[in-house]
């Protein structure tokens, strides 16, 4: 399974946004993005004129490295987008909503998404019964994820089960903190996605 090796952090600086991709610290004065909110490297403090190309590289950057896609499977997300009914930036980000991973994520079993796509690959998860460790793993209506049985115990989702009633969870989704399970009630909206990503500048980097 290919994934990111770089600094997560860098990233972020790179972006020039925080992107909470480490959890707890993302929350604290200790965030890079906070203490040193310029690009990394020896340049990075150089000013530069920007553009348009450069915006919407950047946007395109920024929301690959949100949901954590490396490029040819982010064009993959981009082709399928385009040939579903509706608008192209949309599909996008449902598409990469509705991942088995961000569902994780956001229905508060991780406190963020690298740490949801490695307890998926690491097999704590079952999809309507059975089990995957496929992080792409594409969810739709009706589908119901849940920490397997043998893995309830893990640290971690103990954790997650104290916390999952105060988790801000989105309206499409449904989270049981009993069984530790998440059903997808609707695809969501797009009110209902990160509103600080502009999916349009991604449509026009793929259309020139
Ligand atoms: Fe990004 Fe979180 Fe690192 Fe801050 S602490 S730079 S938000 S990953």
């Amino acid at each position: 399974m290919a994934r990111y090796t770089t600094s997560v952090c860098r990233q972020c600086r790179r972006e020039g946004a925080k992107l909470f991709l480490k959890g707890a610290k993302c929350y604290t004065k200790k965030c890079p993005v906070e203490k040193r909110p310029t690009p990394p490297g020896q340049h990075g403090i150089r000013r530069r004129k920007v553009s348009e190309y450069g915006v919407q590289l950047r946007e395109k950057q920024k929301v690959r490295r949100v949901y954590q896609v490396l490029e040819r499977q982010f064009k993959r997300y981009f082709e399928s987008a385009e040939s579903r009914p509706g608008v192209t930036g949309e599909n996008l980000l449902r598409l990469l909503e509705t991942r088995l991973d961000n569902v994780v994520f956001r229905a508060g079993f991780a406190s963020s998404r690298p740490q949801a796509r490695q307890m998926v690959g690491h097999g704590h998860f079952s999809v309507n019964g059975r089990s995957t460790n496929i992080p792409s793993y594409q969810l739709r209506p009706g589908d119901r994820v849940q920490v397997r049985e043998g893995s309830r115990n893990v640290e971690a989702f103990r954790f997650a089960r104290e916390n999952l009633r105060s988790a801000n969870v989105p309206e499409w989704l449904g989270v049981d903190a009993t069984d530790m399970s998440a059903t997808i009630s609707a695809l969501p909206r797009r009110d209902q996605m990160p509103l600080e990503l502009n999916e349009q500048l991604v449509v026009e980097y793929y259309s020139r």
